[in-house]
């Protein structure tokens, strides 16, 4: 199978999503419900990297990717994981409409082998749709631990449909999967064997159905659309008359002959909500025959050790505490474990700086550009790399770890009971939890809430916990201002507690901003929904590590640097650009200042947070750059002449304890603007998340400080 780069698709009818293929390419749609293993095997057929992790709801939007086997090349599609295509929130559209309308050959609905039966209803809507449909029942390995086994033979009898058998996860079956595809492409209606929905609502199809095989042109399935059009989902509707060039509520022929198939369900005792519980007890129980004739379980009970588990993590009164002290293990883990390549890296690179200046001065460069690349680019990317790259390199695997576990989704459900207090939606945990990556991601993740109110909620909300790009610079703060004088074990204790609260601080702020919005701009009732606690699994110790470092670690930090270096260059000559009144830098600063020290901070750090909008890294590189261009060219090779250097500028600690409650309460970073612009379509709501964390941030700066003022 070869490897491609992804190539950019574009919207179409319904909003779905049209792929832009190579010529020659076939589409092959990844469907299934949550977590059975879709980005696994799109990743192991593409090549590619997306995220995987196991719970439910990662994916939220259409990833693509090419694979070739054999002769055949293909335009792989990840759609997000769906439990049906009756499209009740975000993502069940996007699955929806790409199996119906994206143009896809074929498509593959992954399977999870220990939970059949459920995975059956998504099979038997999909096959409703197209004949071009492939079952792949994966996590074999899985249900033979178990003890479970399904008969792929008799499944593809009874589906009607080829059936494979997988294990993604170590690339089992994959090769026999894709040289399916080509029958599966070709394949005409061979009769498969379709639901069948009890008399009454097949005669009414039976009405509907041949004036829409006239009208449609095999476009669509007939029955399909002829059991949509009785369901009468006008946002499908319209979809379906986009798709067909047709307007289905408005054409005589067929609105005549759905009024008709109506009429003759009323006159059977069928009201509109009965029909929708009656097409979708059908489906289940359909689903139920053909699991028990093909699944075989020899241990019921396997599932009881997830639950013995459960019942202490997700444990009325333990569960909370027990995920702070798992917290506070992580940061313990990650602020001992980086402390001395912090170091190392620091001397490394400060003294190839040394030798790179050496280099200049023997090259006879002037001495202003040996200080612009020196001091002014070089110094900001071997800082950002040496206070970021440790911490991010051992929290990102840990985190990690506990996601392929299957631990957030339990941190959901301990959280779920605080998020209703608030008002909001208890699947606002995952999405906060997402935002410690990232909050752009965050912010992106929060489809999976169906309610377009605390969707909203959850997206105004998300800065509120601090991204990586934060959590470095509030380590080295911590450090250096709180735990200095404290030794070996008890500084790292100290700066884990201190971190921690600063966590909790934003987790709190984050319920009672909730609860503000949703009693205020807005209210509402908080939604209930069924969170999925997945099964747990053992984690992939080796592939997490290489994967987090790769995909995570490198990409932030090739972020920062990217940002970082010209940011170094730009402040360095705006350092170095001589006004009437001093600088450029020191004007700004200057005017900065007197609202600055009122709210615990000084201009050049409010300036630099306002620099640094590009991306919260290069906040701190940036104070230094405008310390030290300021005349004070010092030795900054470690954190604590990093203090220093602080101190001499006038930092206390007030000023240190402002700048981190700042730090994690302030706009947030231009990426994460734009995607909240993006997700919310809306200028109005994007000012209100920039603005929301900002105030708050001002607000709890002046309060501190003032309060410093008075008992200090
Ligand atoms: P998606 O939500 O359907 O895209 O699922 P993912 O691809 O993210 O996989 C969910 C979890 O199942 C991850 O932790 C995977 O590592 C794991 N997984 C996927 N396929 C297999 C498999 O065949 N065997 C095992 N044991 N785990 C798997």
């Amino acid at each position: 199978m070869g490897l491609t780069a992804d190539s950019v698709g574009k919207k179409a009818c319904g909003g779905s999503f049209v792929p832009e293929k190579n010529s020659g390419e076939k589409i092959v749609a990844l469907a299934g419900n949550p977590n059975v293993g879709k980005s696994t095997v799109f990743n192991a057929l593409t090549g590619m990297k997306q995220h995987t992790g196991n719970w439910t709801g990662k994916t939220v939007q259409n990833a693509q990717g090419h694979c070739s086997a054999g002769e055949n090349n293909y335009l792989m599609v990840d759609i997000p994981g769906t439990y049906s295509l009756l499209a009740h929130s975000a993502e069940e559209e996007v699955a929806r409409n790409f199996i119906c309308f994206g143009g896809a050959d074929a498509v593959i609905v992954v399977c999870d082998a220990s939970c059949l039966e459920r995975n059956l209803n998504l099979v038997l809507q999909t096959i409703e749709i197209t004949e071009h449909t492939l079952v792949c029942v994966n996590l074999l390995d899985e249900a033979k631990k178990k003890k479970i086994s399904v008969d792929l033979n008799k499944l593809s009898d009874r589906l009607g449909v080829p059936v494979c058998g997988t294990s993604a996860r170590s690339g089992v079956g994959l090769k026999e999967m894709t040289d399916l595809l080509p029958e599966v492409i070709l394949r005409e209606n061979k009769n498969i064997p379709a639901v069948i929905y009890g008399e009454e609502i097949e005669n009414a199809i039976n009405i509907i159905k041949p004036v829409l095989e006239k009208r449609s042109c095999g476009k669509l399935p007939a029955r399909w659309t002829a059991i949509r059009l009785l369901d009468n989902d006008k946002k499908l509707n319209s979809a379906i008359s986009e798709f067909l060039e047709l307007d289905i509520e408005n054409d005589k022929e067929i609105s005549e002959a759905v009024s008709k198939a109506k009429k003759y369900l009323a006159e059977n005792n069928i009201s509109d909500p009965e029909l929708k519980d009656m097409l979708v007890n059908s489906i289940v129980r359909h689903a139920e025959t053909i699991a028990a004739e093909c699944v075989y379980t020899e241990r019921p009970d396997y599932y009881e050790r997830d639950r013995k588990i459960d019942r202490i993590l997700t444990h009325k009164i333990w569960g909370v505490p027990i995920m702070a002290a798992m917290l506070l293990v992580i940061f313990w883990i990650t602020i001992v474990g980086a402390n001395y390549p912090s170091e190392l890296l620091f001397s490394a690179l400060f003294s190839l700086g040394e030798k790179l200046s050496g280099i200049l001065e023997k090259c006879n460069a002037p001495v202003w550009l040996n200080s612009m690349l020196i001091d002014g680019v070089y110094r900001v990317l071997a800082w950002v790399t040496a206070v970021m790259l440790p911490p991010m390199a051992i929290f990102f695997p840990l985190f990690t770890i506990l996601e392929d576990a299957g631990y957030l989704p339990r941190v959901a459900f301990n959280l779920d009971r605080y998020f209703k207090r608030s008002n909001a939606c208890g699947k606002q945990a995952l999405t906060m939890m997402m935002g410690f990556g990232c909050n752009a991601a965050g912010v992106t993740g929060c489809r999976i809430i169906d309610s377009p109110r605390e969707r909203l909620i959850a997206i105004l909300t998300n800065s509120f916990v601090p991204c990586n790009g934060r959590f470095p610079t509030l380590i080295a703060m911590i450090t250096m201002f709180f735990t200095a004088g404290a030794a070996g074990l008890k500084q790292s204790f100290f700066s884990v507690i201190i971190l921690t609260a600063v966590i909790i601080l934003g987790v709190i702020l984050t319920f009672a901003m909730s609860k503000l919005l949703s009693s205020t701009v807005l209210k509402g009732i908080p939604s209930s929904f069924a969170l999925e606690l997945p099964p747990y699994r053992m984690p992939q110790i080796g592939k997490v590590i290489v994967r987090s470092i790769f995909d995570r670690t490198i990409f932030v930090l090739g972020r920062a640097v990217s940002v970082a270096a010209p940011a170094g260059l730009i402040i360095w000559l705006l350092g170095n650009i001589n006004t009437a009144g001093g600088t450029l830098l020191t004007v700004c600063a200057g005017a900065l200042d007197p609202f600055a020290r009122y709210i615990g901070l000084d201009g050049v750090i409010l300036l630099a947070f306002i620099l640094g909008f590009p991306a919260n890294e290069i906040v701190v590189p940036i104070m230094l750059m405008m310390y030290l261009s300021s005349g004070k060219i010092v030795e900054y090779e470690d954190l604590d002449s990093l203090k220093n250097i602080l101190a001499d500028n006038g930092w206390t600690v007030t000023t240190a304890i402002c700048t981190i409650i700042f730090m994690l309460c302030h706009f947030p970073c231009s990426t994460t603007c734009m995607t909240i612009k993006k997700e919310t379509g809306s200028i109005k709501w994007t000012l209100a998340a920039f603005a929301l964390p900002t105030v708050t941030g001002i607000i709890l700066c002046a309060v501190t400080a003032n309060l410093m003022r008075i008992f200090l």
